[in-house]
C-alpha cells in the first residue's frame, strides 16, 4: 500500500512536481488544501530551512496530521545570492512569476558569470513538533532570455549544467529527475524522514 504524504504548500506546480517525483517511491502526494486547507504562514524566517520548518510545523498543527514542507528559490552567484529567500517576492507587491523572472534576466544584462543554483528545503513536522529537514540543489546558468513555457517561477530562465536547454524547455521528467527538490525529497528519504 502506498505511504500518503499531505505536502504544505499551496503552490499546485510544486504538489505535481512532488506527486511525480514521490509516486514511484512509493508515496501518494496530496495537498494541504486537499485535507483541510492551506494556513496563512508568514514566511519571514530569512532562510530557507526557518521558512520550511515553519511552514512545516504551522500547518502540522492546524491540519492535525504529520506533513512535508518545501521552501525554495534561485541563488545567483554574481547577485550575491539573490533572489534566494525572496525568490517569489522578488518583483515586489503584485509580481508574480514572469515579472521576476524579467527583473533578475535585467539584472543580469552584461553580467558574464551567469552561474547560479536552484535550493530546496523539506522540512517534516507533526503536530507535537518537528521531524527534520533536508536540503537539495541544482546548479546551472542564467538564460541570456526566457525560453520554454514548461515548469514555474524562473524555470525559463535556469539552465542545468549538462544540458543546453532551461528547465522551461526540458520535458518535466527530466527536470524531476534532477531538480533541487527531487535531491532535497531524496535526502530526505535517505535520513528517514518520508
Ligand atoms: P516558496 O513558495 O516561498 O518556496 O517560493 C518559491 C519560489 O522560488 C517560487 O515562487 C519560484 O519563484 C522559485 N522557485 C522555487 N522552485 C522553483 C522551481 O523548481 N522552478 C522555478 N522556480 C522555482
Amino acid at each position: 500500500m502506498k505511504k500518503q504524504l499531505v505536502i504544505a504548500t499551496g503552490n499546485k506546480h510544486k504538489v505535481l512536481e512532488m506527486r511525480e517525483i514521490l509516486a514511484p517511491l512509493g508515496y501518494d502526494v496530496i495537498s494541504a488544501a486537499e485535507c483541510g486547507g492551506m494556513p496563512d504562514v508568514e514566511e519571514d524566517a530569512g532562510t530557507f530551512q526557518g521558512n520550511a520548518c515553519k511552514k512545516a510545523l504551522e500547518t502540522a498543527k492546524a491540519l492535525g496530521r504529520t506533513v512535508l514542507a518545501d521552501d525554495s528559490g534561485l541563488e545567483v552567484f554574481a547577485l550575491g545570492g539573490e533572489p534566494g529567500v525572496y525568490s517569489a517576492r522578488y518583483a515586489g507587491e503584485g509580481g508574480n512569476d514572469g515579472r521576476n523572472l524579467a527583473k533578475l534576466l535585467g539584472k543580469m544584462q552584461g553580467v558574464t558569470d551567469r552561474s547560479a543554483r536552484f535550493v530546496c528545503v523539506i522540512a517534516v513536522a507533526t503536530p507535537e513538533g518537528l521531524v527534520g529537514c533536508a536540503e537539495g540543489e541544482v546548479r546551472g546558468t542564467i538564460a541570456f532570455a526566457a525560453v520554454g513555457d514548461g515548469g514555474f517561477g524562473y524555470d525559463p530562465g535556469f539552465i542545468p549544467d549538462g544540458y543546453d536547454k532551461t528547465f522551461g524547455q526540458l520535458p518535466p521528467e527530466v527536470k524531476n529527475s534532477l531538480s533541487h527538490r527531487a535531491n532535497a525529497l531524496k535526502n530526505a528519504i535517505k535520513k528517514g524522514l518520508l
